[in-house]
């Protein structure tokens, strides 16, 4: 099978750490061009103008967008209009409304779009989710809690509206969430710790029905801790390690120390939805940021500087 020829948009941390390399690796596809500002990739066509690039490549079938979400909008629905497959970094958009937009075009033109999930992809999930089918979840916590400095440097959009802030990262603890637990829930009070110099809040401690609750916060120097735990009637599980390690009653059950396998996967399922010419919209782990910032308390803290 010939490979596809897909486009990177937004060449920056995401897409060198991870894009790039699952796609060189993967047998499904051809990095054929990339389209940022600044960025670009060794031995690729690169270009600085979307809309030069889509009157200039009609062969490149998918584009793959990993800038910031709030531009993405625009990238993906002029793509989406030139007839390209979409492939949207998390979270999908800046707004729900937006990505819900997104859905009806690809629909009424028969693209593809897949609004992905990194995280779902992590060793242990798929695991986790077939234990916890059936059985009866009595409470579960997050804690998320990393150092931005160390994992968003220089990236000021994360403090700007739109940027998310702490949900950034805590988006992914809920897209496991959203994607484990056999029964659905939803947000019911939170506080959110904002700077007084940022549009966004750094820590976020979430309250759901139940039983569950979430403490991210992006001001942890030292270890970083990416753990849920869930307690059900017929025993306990913990994911560790954003998701890639299980423990179940306290000892390990499986999984690696590693986050590699997630873009590969994503890269993987990309391919079989466009060939069984499908989309994947899932926007429950938005809707729980979204609710938060709808309920949330809001408490101001000390300015902080990335
Ligand atoms: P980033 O490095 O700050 O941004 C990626 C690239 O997007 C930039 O280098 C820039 O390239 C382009 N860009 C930035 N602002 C733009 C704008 N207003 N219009 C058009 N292009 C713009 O961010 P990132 O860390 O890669 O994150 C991007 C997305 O990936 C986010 O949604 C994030 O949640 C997700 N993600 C990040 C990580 C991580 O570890 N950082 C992990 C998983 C997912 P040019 O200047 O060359 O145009």
């Amino acid at each position: 099978m010939p490979k596809t020829k897909l486009a990177l948009v937004g060449i920056g941390k995401i897409a060198l750490d991870q894009h790039v390399p699952a796609l060189a690796a993967s047998p499904d596809w051809d990095l054929a061009a990339t389209i940022s500002r600044r960025g670009t990739v060794p031995g690729v066509e690169a270009f600085t103008d979307f809309a030069a690039f889509l009157a200039a490549r009609p062969d490149v079938t998918v584009v793959s967008l990993c800038m910031p979400p709030v531009p993405r909008y625009d990238f993906a629905q002029a793509a989406l209009l030139a007839g390209r497959h979409v492939m949207l970094e998390k979270p999908p958009g800046a707004t729900l409304a937006e990505v819900q937009a997104l859905a009806s075009l690809a629909a009424a033109r028969g693209l593809t779009l897949y609004t992905t999930w990194h995280s779902r992809m992590a060793q242990a999930v798929a695991p986790a989710k077939a234990w916890l089918a059936g059985k009866t979840v009595t409470r579960a916590h997050i804690t998320w809690r990393e150092d931005v400095r160390k994992w968003h440097p220089g990236q000021d959009w994360v403090f700007e509206p739109g940027g998310m802030g702490v949900f950034d990262p805590g988006i992914n603890a809920l897209s496991i969430l959203t994607e484990i637990l056999p029964s659905p829930v939803h947000l019911t009070a939170a506080t959110l710790t904002f700077p007084e110099n940022c549009q966004t809040a750094i820590a976020a401690e979430l309250t759901f029905t139940g039983g569950v609750t979430a403490d991210f916060d992006w001001r942890q120097i030292g270890p970083q801790t990416w753990d849920i735990r869930v307690d059900t009637a017929q025993g306990r599980l913990d994911l560790r390690m954003g998701g890639n390690v299980l423990e179940l009653d306290g000892k390990p059950a499986g999984g690696v120390h590693s986050i590699m396998g997630e873009y590969p996967a994503l890269y993987a399922r990309m391919n079989a939805l466009v060939a069984a010419g499908q989309s994947e919209v899932d926007l429950a782990p938005m809707t729980h940021v979204a609710d938060a910032l709808t309920l949330g308390r809001r408490l101001m803290t000390e300015p902080f500087v990335l």
